[in-house]
């Protein structure tokens, strides 16, 4: 369904993203691991269009995006969540997802009901009237999901939604990332807990230093002398 070639993106004399190459297949939940630095969100800014590549193509179904906003590449069918959140915290939740969906379709009564069916599906259907700044981290990270969900892409890229969220609320996520890929849905998930990414990700691709070090299965990943010393250090591995 995607296909990312020799992807690169310099900020003055630093290369976040060198040379990136992958494959995201339909139906699938791609992984995408590295230490902090790594260029993991960069690479999601260039395949949604909030950052422009200095090289490389992005392809969405063989059709190159690169170079469109924003907004046309989730016409497409392509929907993120932000790594760093950021709700219209003076908005209802129910307001908040309405506005993502209302970006497609101005028709309020279709918007409202699309946004209600999102947040009914992440389990916020009863925040619906809540400020989003009443929201625990947990339930903000649901409503992130709810946001993008509520256009109906075909892809979605997650960043770090389990991040910074209270271990309690873990199983749900995972299972609501499970659900997603039932509804037939192309996942590609940007991961530190090695739990969570070992029980939803079919293949992984590794980044360090803005470069693709290694990609494969979960356990090949794992166990792979690389990634960890990415993480570890050369002396520990
Ligand atoms: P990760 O998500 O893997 O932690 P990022 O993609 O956020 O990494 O960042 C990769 C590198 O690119 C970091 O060194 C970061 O400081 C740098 N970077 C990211 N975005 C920008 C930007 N807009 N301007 C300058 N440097 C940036
Ligand atoms: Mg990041």
């Amino acid at each position: 369904m995607l296909e990312v070639t020799n992807l690169t993106r310099r900020f003055g004399g630093l290369v976040a993203n060198d040379a990136i190459s992958f494959r995201a297949e339909a139906g699938g939940i791609l992984g995408v691991i590295g230490p902090n630095g790594a260029g993991k969100s960069t690479l999601f800014e260039l395949i949604t269009g909030f950052e422009t590549p200095d090289e490389g193509d992005v392809r969405l179904d063989g059709r190159s995006i690169r170079g469109l906003g924003p907004h046309r590449i989730n016409r497409l069918g392509v929907a993120r969540t932000f790594q760093k959140l950021k709700p219209f915290a003076h908005m209802t939740v129910e307001e908040n997802v309405m506005v993502g969906i209302m970006q497609h379709d101005s028709n309020l009564r279709r918007a409202r009901d699309a946004a209600l069916a999102a947040l009914d599906f992440v389990g916020l259907l009863d925040k619906r009237r809540v400020h989003a700044h009443g929201l625990s981290t947990g339930q903000r990270k649901r409503l992130e999901l709810a946001r993008a969900m509520g256009t109906r892409p075909r892809l979605l890229l997650l960043d770090e939604v389990t991040g910074g969220v209270d271990q309690r609320s873990i199983p749900g996520l995972i299972e609501l990332i499970e659900r997603l890929r039932r509804e037939g849905m192309t996942i590609i998930l940007i991961e530190h807990d090695m739990q969570v990414l070992m029980s939803l990700a079919d293949r992984v691709v590794a980044l360090h230093l803005g470069a693709k070090i290694a990609e494969g299965t979960p356990e090949s990943i794992r166990a792979d002398r690389a990634v960890v010393e990415s993480y570890l250090g050369a002396s520990y591995a």
